[in-house]
């Protein structure tokens, strides 16, 4: 702001396109007092003027010898997900940017070819000299924390796995994906597992232990899982839920019982213990809220329960079987 009012006030001289030394320098001065890197480019994407965050973060001394090495600072935006970078290299994206009024988020790295770092960049136009001037906030921390945040509220803090309110978000996108292709027929399921006998396991071993087999079952899972596109999250306590998709009610079956004989096989306790799951199944409709069919899945699983556990059980929801009527 306070470079824009330098600029503002220096318009009485700048009409006869004359600008004192001692007023360049006080302006570099300012601009050196500066957090943000600040460069200012002329129409060529050249950078004409640049503090001494701009010149220290790209380690060189002058603006001459970065604009030997670079045509524009575009070159520097590394291009990744979520971030502003002009791939397409459109010389013209300056301007675009800052008719756009958006502040963009960009990455770049420094020529220590250290970490990089993001960074908003904001645009404002110099009509009288026909300037840019650039101003990039290094926002690496606050995306950092972001992200932890993100993660934190996403996913389960013991098992690493999806939680609840991540495994509804990707069901719940899912579901308008397939709203939006305009298909009935997904041949999705929702599955239901529990670790039998689970509070004697924390009984006779100790809570930590009762951890222990969480994240070494959920670990395993996801490992198995990998090349199967099935979503999968812990749902609270013992429960974990998974939503995949098969060409028949038998093939989801077969594919469970599969894994809940890989779990039966899993060690615990210094490799001396084993433990089982149980698994309850019913066909997903996305015209039923999640919350029923889990009640349809959750009888399936008591199924399992009472038929001896380490089993895996079907229940036809009876919305689907209405349906199907
Ligand atoms: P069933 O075969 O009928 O499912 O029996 P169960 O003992 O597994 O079921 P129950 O619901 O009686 O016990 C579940 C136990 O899971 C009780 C609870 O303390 C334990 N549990 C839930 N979350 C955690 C956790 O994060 N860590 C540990 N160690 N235990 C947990
Ligand atoms: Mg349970
Ligand atoms: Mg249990």
């Amino acid at each position: 702001i306070s470079i824009m009012f330098f600029y503002e006030n220096m318009k009485f001289e700048a009409t006869e396109k004359f600008v004192h030394i001692k007023d360049i320098n006080f302006l570099k001065s300012i601009m050196d007092f500066q957090e943000n890197i600040i460069l200012i480019a002329d129409t060529n994407n050249k950078v004409i003027h640049s503090n001494k965050q701009f010149l220290d973060f790209f380690c060189i001394k002058n603006e001459e010898e970065y604009n030997k090495n670079y045509n524009c600072i575009s070159e520097n935006f590394i291009d990744l997900k979520y971030y502003y970078s002009n791939s397409c290299g459109d010389s013209n994206w300056i301007k675009e940017v800052y008719q756009s009024q958006e502040h963009k988020k960009v990455l770049m790295l420094n020529l220590d070819f250290a970490e990089p770092r993001a960074f908003k960049m904001s645009i404002n136009y110099l009509k009288d000299y026909s300037y840019y001037v650039l101003t990039f906030t290094d926002i690496t921390l606050i995306e950092e924390e972001a992200r932890i945040f993100e993660y934190n509220a996403t996913h389960d803090h013991l098992t690493s796995l999806y939680n609840r309110n991540m495994f509804s978000n990707l069901y719940n996108k899912e579901k308008s994906k397939i709203n939006n292709e305009n298909k009935n027929e997904e041949n999705g399921y929702l599955i239901l597992m529990d670790i039998d006998k689970f509070k004697t396991i924390n009984d006779d071993f100790g809570h930590l232990v009762g951890d222990e087999v969480l994240v070494k079952l959920a670990k395993n899972i996801k490992a198995w899982l990998e090349k199967d596109d099935i979503l999968f999250g812990r749902w609270g306590g013992e429960e974990f839920l998974f939503y995949g998709k098969f060409n028949s009610k038998e093939e989801c079956i077969d594919f469970f019982n599969h894994i809940r004989l890989k779990i039966s096989k899993l060690l615990f306790n210094n490799s001396q213990n084993t433990f089982t799951c149980s698994f309850g199944i019913t066909t997903n409709d996305f015209n039923v809220p999640l919350n029923t069919l889990l009640e349809t899945t959750d009888k399936a699983l008591y199924k399992a329960k009472d038929n001896g556990r380490n089993r895996v059980e079907f229940n036809t929801s009876l919305i689907n079987s209405m349906q199907r009527v």
